[in-house]
């Protein structure tokens, strides 16, 4: 695990985060600089850098990472008007932090296709 990996240092507690939800194998907390209304950043805590990087046995982590997710959109009023759940992947994808993690995006209506 890269000790410099900001994610990483979140999902250890070692920088603060407005954490949403925890267990064994993520973490969910807002976005510093939100884009919609709600914005939630979902993440393993397993280090991985992108989407690309994802493994085999890492199969089962995503599909947790979307239950996580709309049970949190349930929670945060966004599920039945819809809502966004949007990974970034590389630089042309957008990706800024290289922690593999997941926007959940609601609270107004999105536009399509995305800038
Ligand atoms: P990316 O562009 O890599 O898909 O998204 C990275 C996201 O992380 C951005 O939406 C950015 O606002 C958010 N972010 C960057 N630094 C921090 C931080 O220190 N704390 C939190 N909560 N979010 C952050
Ligand atoms: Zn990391």
């Amino acid at each position: 695990m890269p000790t410099d990996c900001l994610f990483c240092k979140i999902s250890q507690g070692d920088i603060p985060a407005k954490i949403l939800y925890e267990d064994e194998l993520v973490v969910a907390f807002h976005d510093i600089a939100p884009q919609a209304p709600q914005h939630v950043l979902i993440i393993p805590r397993k280090h991985i850098a992108t989407t690309l990087d994802l493994k085999v046995e890492d199969e089962s982590l995503v599909g947790h990472i979307y239950l996580v997710a709309a049970r949190l959109a349930g929670e945060l009023g966004i599920s039945e008007e819809g809502f966004r759940l949007v990974n970034n992947c590389g630089l042309a994808g957008g990706q800024v932090v290289w922690h593999l993690h997941f926007h959940l995006l609601g609270g107004r209506q999105m536009g399509w296709p995305p800038g």
